[in-house]
């Protein structure tokens, strides 16, 4: 296993020094000239290239333009690229994923900024060349759930030969949701216009809240439920309608069974035991295990230490845990991913999926501490935002 984070962490802070450099009006700027953006690109699996750029502070911006040209020199020449995406009056909006790009081309992007006298400023422009024939990428976005004191978790897991999954969805509330304001808008990003499937891993809001508007607004075949039988709330009422009217198909997700989500992956859900519905939801949540040749993730909901870790280690052997990428169980509490979890998972990076301004105090310094005592780098969304893990099976690439 070669892990090629380091090139990246890197990558981050000669970005950040640049973004120093680059941002606010500097001398050089001709007056009544916007701010401009530095751009940063990557590419993220064969033919989808990220981008990102540093946001634009001046009162009268009115919109940024991604361009993208198969030659050198945009700012000289417009007319000779392509305007891939106007994105007005939002200066929050910093992110795209093209998904038009042909593998063995190569293509310049450059980032104008305007403002409400029409004067533009420029980005740096960058160029890069995609590969051709490259094996398909398995490809995990690690969605931020925060949206006020809102926390949760939502992954999209791209697989390598094309199909589409979500896990959990995100919180929700009257005036937003996280499947309506976040999801949606990725895969419409990402070109995806319908979902393999769903899994909603256990009845809490922070989860499946956001699945409604997905369900609602994107065809979706299969969703996978914890099958909880106990009290629950209004919103998994919800939630159980919307699957029903979507007419997605509904599977009770028991430990023990294999998930044909794509011919190169190997899926298995753990745990829970059938009828999950008493004592603590969170210990209900469904927790896969996913493989992609030498690469493995796992996936654990809101799963807590008693009763619902000791569970699973009581019933598996270690090295059915093991993976490289541990999705850290509810938020980064200090109730869930003990010393013992770790050691049997082993896993290279932590992902914490977790609001920024959650009511918690999640994540709790205590289990921080105990993945800092293991040696183990953590993202997560609350510091990070969205961030995404690809690999090709065998080299583990974040950013
Ligand atoms: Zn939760």
């Amino acid at each position: 296993m070669h892990f090629r984070y380091t090139v990246y962490a890197v990558y981050v802070v000669a970005v950040g020094l640049l973004l120093v450099l680059s941002c606010g009006d500097s001398p050089l700027d001709s007056p009544g000239n916007p701010s401009s953006s530095f751009l940063a690109i990557q590419l993220q699996s064969d033919s989808l290239v990220y981008s990102s750029w540093t946001q634009c502070s001046d009162a009268d911006f009115d919109a940024y333009i991604l361009w993208r040209s198969q030659s050198a020199g945009i700012e000289a020449d417009p007319s000779q690229a392509e305007a891939l995406k106007i994105f007005a009056d939002d200066p929050l909006q910093l992110t795209w994923i093209d998904s038009t790009a042909v593998p063995g081309e190569t293509y310049w992007y450059a980032l104008e900024t305007r403002n409400t006298s029409e004067f533009s400023a420029w980005s740096n422009e960058l160029s890069l060349t995609l590969p051709l024939n490259e094996p398909d990428n398995l490809t995990v976005f690690f969605i931020d759930p925060s949206h006020g004191s809102l926390s949760g978790d939502a992954m999209l897991i791209c697989t390598p030969n094309g199909f589409n999954y979500l896990i959990d969805g995100g919180d929700r509330r009257s005036d937003w949701s996280c499947g309506r304001d976040r999801i949606v808008p990725l895969l419409d990003s990402l070109g995806i216009t319908h979902l393999d499937g769903i899994v909603g891993t256990h009845p809490h809001s922070d989860h499946i809240g956001g699945l409604i508007a997905v369900l609602e607004e994107i065809p979706v075949d299969k969703v996978w439920d914890c099958g909880w039988v106990g009290d629950a709330s209004g919103t998994y009422e919800d939630f159980l309608n919307e699957i029903q009217a979507s007419g997605a198909e509904y599977i009770e997700g028991n430990r023990g069974m294999i998930l044909d989500w794509d011919p190169d992956l190997q899926v298995k859900i753990l745990h829970p035991e059938p009828n999950p519905g008493s004592g603590n939801m969170n210990n209900a949540s469904i927790v896969i295990h996913l493989e992609f040749e030498e690469v493995s993730f796992l996936f654990t909901g809101d799963l807590e230490t008693d009763e619902g870790e000791t569970d699973v280690l009581a019933y598996y052997q270690p090295e059915d845990l093991r993976a490289d990428i541990l999705k850290v169980g509810h938020h980064g509490s200090s109730d869930a991913t003990s010393y013992t979890w770790l050691d049997a998972v082993q896993p290279s990076y932590a992902a914490i999926e977790v609001g920024s301004g959650n009511s918690y105090g999640h994540p709790h310094s205590e289990l921080l501490y105990r993945l800092d005592s293991r040696g183990i780098p953590v993202y997560r969304t609350d510091q990070d935002g969205t961030f995404v893990i690809t690999t090709d099976g065998t080299d583990i690439t974040v950013f």
